[in-house]
């Protein structure tokens, strides 16, 4: 069996900062996560990675194929008006990311950093004596002293010890246009509320764009996933998304492929996710750190606090944002969201 002083599980933003903080910190980590399955899609990086960005040596990972630096947020919410900005908050800037590439082009750099990694799945997990004993998906067996489940919202070690706690069956229906050559599209964040869940575009760099229906699996009309007609004719009835894609000469009812993803663990609406991710790996790799070279788990004691005082804050900003829509008090997607979400 091999011994290892850390093993991570998932190669998301999560799994790779923290990957990345171990090996610099000279830990004897192994990466445990099947090759990435994500499409090549469109996502905001919030302007509040950058600084882990910057800790983690990435910011210049953030060029012209990966990233477009966002021009503006604009929304239809709350009424049928287009604003700018979202929910009366503080402007979303930060980044419009290719998130495969610029997931890709960190994985480089961890090659370059000698990371070591397998590219399957764990399966089991259990208890030894020296620590945990962890069974690939291909047979073989780790040992390691700590365990980081940076899996994300599949959450594979949550099980007896720990209870999984599905908030919401929020899923994305998306598709990814190729924008013709002579279009100059702004890279502005739009989204907009509707009675089934909401919409949201966002340009990817290489003159793409994505446009997405958030919505519950369950809420989705019948015949849904294979017909991508019925996923144009909801498009095209958005007051602010239609014409804006209209106006880019993209024709709805010649979607390309549909793609379906469960969202994650932080609902995308707050496009907190992938900061949180990062700060998530970089602070959980100081945990490992603590523990395992000076026997003090009071970084890992910091970080569960924040992290759970970050949940209950992100909840709290979520049940905000859905509250000041104030129409389709009948449809479902609106009456699930009115909080709260960790009653019982
Ligand atoms: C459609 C969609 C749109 C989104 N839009 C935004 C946005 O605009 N802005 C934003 O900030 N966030 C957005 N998010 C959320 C963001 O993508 C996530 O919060 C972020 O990816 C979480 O990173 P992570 O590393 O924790 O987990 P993930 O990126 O989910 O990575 C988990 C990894 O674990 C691996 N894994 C799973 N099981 C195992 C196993 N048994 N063994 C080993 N590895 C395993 C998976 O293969 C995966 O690579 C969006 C999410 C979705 C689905």
């Amino acid at each position: 069996m091999t011994e290892r002083q850390a093993v991570i599980l998932g190669a998301g933003m999560a799994g790779m900062a923290c990957a990345r903080i171990l090996s610099r910190r000279g830990i004897d980590a192994l990466l445990v996560a099947p090759p990435s399955d994500v499409a090549s899609r469109g996502e905001t990086l919030s302007f509040r990675a950058g600084p882990y960005l910057e800790t983690l040596g990435w910011h210049g990972l953030l060029d012209a194929e990966t990233a477009l630096v966002n021009q503006g947020s604009y929304s239809v919410w709350g009424n049928r008006a287009l604003r700018r900005g979202m929910f009366h908050q503080e402007e979303m800037s930060g980044w419009h990311i290719d998130r495969y590439r610029l997931e890709a082009r960190m994985a480089e750099t961890l090659e370059a950093d000698g990371v070591d990694r397998v590219f399957c799945e764990a399966r089991q997990f259990s208890r030894s004596e020296t620590g945990i004993a962890v069974e690939l998906a291909d047979g073989s067996p780790v040992n390691t002293r700590l365990l980081v489940d940076c899996s994300g919202r599949s959450a594979v070690t949550a099980g007896p010890a720990v209870t999984l706690r599905r908030l919401d069956k929020l899923v994305a229906c998306y598709s990814v246009f190729t924008l013709d050559e002579d279009v100059e599209a702004i890279p502005v964040t739009l989204v907009e509320a509707v009675a089934i869940g909401w919409w949201y575009t966002s340009l990817l760099p290489g003159s793409r764009m994505l446009v997405g229906l958030f919505t519950d699996s369950d809420l989705l009309p019948a015949g849904f996933r294979k017909n991508a007609g019925l996923w144009a004719d909801l498009a095209s009835q958005t007051t602010a998304i239609s014409p804006r894609l209209s106006s880019l000469g993209m024709d709805l009812a010649a979607a390309p492929e549909l793609h379906f993803a469960a969202a994650s663990a932080l609902d995308p609406l707050a496009a907190n996710g992938l900061a949180t991710a990062l700060w998530s790996g970089i602070q959980a790799a100081e945990s490992v750190v603590g523990l395992l070279t000076q026997n003090d788990g009071t970084k890992a004691v910091q970080y569960q606090q924040q992290f759970l005082q970050g949940i209950a804050s992100h909840l709290a900003v979520q049940t905000a944002m859905y509250a000041s829509e104030h129409r389709f008090t009948d449809a479902p997607f609106w009456q699930r969201r009115r909080g709260p979400w960790l009653e019982n």
